[in-house]
């Protein structure tokens, strides 16, 4: 019987697509998991899932773009479920548009919650890593990060996810931390859904147009991801870091 004690994982926008397969996945590799989505509502339905599968889960409801509901889920978190030891961060928004249509507002609410939440979450949670002496974080960049028409303020999030990842590699590695990003392409989900409709298309006219442009001639899904998120996640991905791991069923040029 393994010894090794239950750890505890934080997952940002949990409530619904990657971060709810990924919630789900890291429950299933043995891990308490705190859902941590906008509001503790929108997480119990992810809660109910892990529970009803033989897991410990929290939803717990915070912006990750606010300093100091970060700062308190986090302290509820380890109050609650133990110190965290895995974050990934996943919580995430679009606000497309061609760039001289891009008002400030969609600038700012991509930046923020993606960046500047990425960066109040680990925060918050290395603290408790550098204790352990152990921990793992995986943040969601995203094949935009290339570059993507529309999506200037997405796609230079999503590049500056990747500068923060390698950078937390470099000054936690010494800590027993590594820091990795998992960048998928294209997978189905209520953010792929909207885009569909923002293009005036159905959700499957829309898969297969896509799918038709990968060369596994599918597009992703959560539990895609969740994969490779759960392998960064774990015990034996220790001398992984710094990595960005495009998920996107091809490479990407
Ligand atoms: P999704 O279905 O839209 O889910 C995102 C979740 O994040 C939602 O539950 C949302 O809550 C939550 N959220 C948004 N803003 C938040 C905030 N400030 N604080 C806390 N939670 C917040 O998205 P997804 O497709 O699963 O994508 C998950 C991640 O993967 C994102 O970082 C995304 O950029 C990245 N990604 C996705 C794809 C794709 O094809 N789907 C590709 C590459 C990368 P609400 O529902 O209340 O807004």
């Amino acid at each position: 019987m393994s010894t090794t004690p239950q750890r505890v994982a934080v997952v940002t926008g949990a409530a619904r697509g990657i971060g709810a397969a990924t919630a789900e996945r890291l429950a299933a590799d043995g891990h308490a998991v705190a859902v941590l989505d906008l509001d503790t509502a929108s997480g119990a339905e992810t809660v109910r899932r892990i529970a009803e599968n033989g897991g410990r889960a929290l939803a717990v409801g915070a912006d990750v773009s606010d300093e100091r509901q970060v700062e308190s889920a986090v302290a509820r978190i380890a109050e609650e479920l133990g110190p965290p030891a895995v974050l990934v961060n996943n919580a995430g928004v679009l606000r497309d548009n061609l760039l001289f249509r891009m008002t400030v507002a969609d600038w700012d609410t991509v930046s923020n919650v993606h960046l500047r939440g990425a960066f109040l979450m680990t925060r918050a949670v290395q603290k408790h890593m550098v204790d352990a002496g152990h921990g793992r974080v995986v943040t969601l960049s995203s094949s935009s990060a290339l570059g993507n028409r529309g999506q200037a303020n997405y796609a230079a999030a999503k590049a500056g996810l990747q500068g923060f990842t390698k950078t937390l590699a470099i000054e936690l590695g010494r800590f027993g931390i590594t820091a990795n990003a998992v960048a998928p392409g294209f997978i189905a989900t209520e953010m792929t859904a909207a885009t569909a409709a923002r293009m005036g298309i159905t959700f499957e006219e829309f898969q297969e147009r896509c799918a038709a442009d990968i060369p596994v001639r599918r597009v992703g899904t959560p539990d895609d991801v969740a994969e490779a998120v759960s392998f960064l996640a774990g015990e034996r991905s220790g001398f992984v870091s710094g990595q960005v791991l495009y998920v996107a069923g091809g490479p990407l040029c």
